[in-house]
């Protein structure tokens, strides 16, 4: 019997991790991939707070994972499946086995959607980027490509104004989709050209992207473009499918808690992108899995 099971192992799973073992709980993090979520796949960090120069995301939840095991926490690799409530607390089903814990911390995070063309993964931290908050700044003077039409392209494009020297957003309608006021903004930036009807084939780079190939959907023409980044704002995925009918979510499907993390169901809370919030960062997922930790804590000396 667990004291607590924390499901992912991004920045919200091991700080939640560090917080509940440092308070003398008995904690498992179970992670269905690698360690680090999201933030792994980071070439640079730059705005976590005292975080060295160089910090790149893998060396730093490594960190985080190295903090946690001098603790104690224990780790394993499976797949969360489903849980449910019993008179102790949580009987947890994962495809490795059935566990036993008081309660759980879920931070299984989200992912961007991708594009889905060729050249995106293997240049992902390369220069095609998911986040502007925390990659515009490699791109002082440079030359970008926002993917997308909707709220969060065109904000994240005018974001990028203040580093890039050009942007261009490219979207696969005539119209975007994105708040009157955003496109009028959008529309009054020099900086920002618009190319619409357009869909990206392929990022091309060698190391670095150094340019992509974009198809005009009404006439099939191609074209190549030469730039330094891809920002791809095409829509967000929280992984909550396995909460579905356990806990409550919003209309976008991210995990509704209080300010102390609390979900729906006592016992059960939840720490990072996984959840209903505007900011989206390692500094906001690690101050949630501190205070998801430390209330899980409270709660176990309730239940006493
Ligand atoms: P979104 O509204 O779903 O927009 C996604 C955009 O990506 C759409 O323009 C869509 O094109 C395009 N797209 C989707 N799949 C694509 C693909 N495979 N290839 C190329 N383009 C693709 O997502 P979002 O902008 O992240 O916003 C999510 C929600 O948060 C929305 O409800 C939005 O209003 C809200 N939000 C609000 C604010 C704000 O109020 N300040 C800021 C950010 C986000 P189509 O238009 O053709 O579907």
């Amino acid at each position: 019997m667990y004291d607590t099971i924390i499901v992912g192992a991004g920045p919200a799973g091991l700080t939640a991790g560090i917080y509940a073992a440092r308070g003398a709980l008995k904690v498992l993090i179970i992670e269905r991939g690698g360690i680090g979520g999201q933030i792994a796949t980071s070439w640079e960090i730059e705005n976590y707070p005292g975080a060295p120069a160089e910090s790149n995301g893998p060396g730093l939840t490594e960190r985080m994972r190295a903090q946690c095991e001098e603790f104690g926490v224990e780790f394993s690799t499976r797949t969360y499946l489903s849980s449910r409530k019993t008179t102790q607390g949580f009987i947890v089903e994962t495809d490795a086995g059935t566990l036993e814990t008081q309660t759980m911390i879920m931070a299984t995070g989200a992912e961007p959607k991708l594009i889905g063309c060729k050249g995106e993964l293997e240049l992902r931290g390369m220069g095609v980027s998911y986040c502007a908050t925390c990659d515009a700044n490699f791109f002082k003077g440079l030359k970008v490509a926002v993917i997308g039409g909707g709220d969060t392209a065109l904000e994240e494009a005018m974001y990028l104004t203040k580093f890039a020297k050009e942007i261009i957003i490219i979207h696969r309608r005539d119209e975007l989709r994105g708040a009157k006021i955003l496109q009028q903004r959008i529309k009054e930036n020099d900086q920002i050209s618009l190319l619409l009807d357009s869909v990206v084939e392929e990022i091309k780079g060698n190391g670095l992207v150094e340019s992509i190939v974009v198809k005009n959907v009404k006439t099939n023409e191609l074209s190549e473009i030469s730039l330094d980044g891809v920002f791809v704002f095409v829509g967000q995925k929280p992984n909550s499918e396995p909460f579905v009918g356990l806990l409550e979510r919003d209309a976008r499907d991210y995990l509704l808690t209080d300010d102390e993390m609390r979900t729906n169901i006592p016992g059960i809370f939840a720490a990072g992108d996984i959840r209903h919030k505007s900011l989206r960062q390692v500094v906001t997922a690690t101050g949630d899995g501190a205070i998801a930790a430390v209330n899980v804590i409270k709660f176990i000396e309730e239940l006493k």
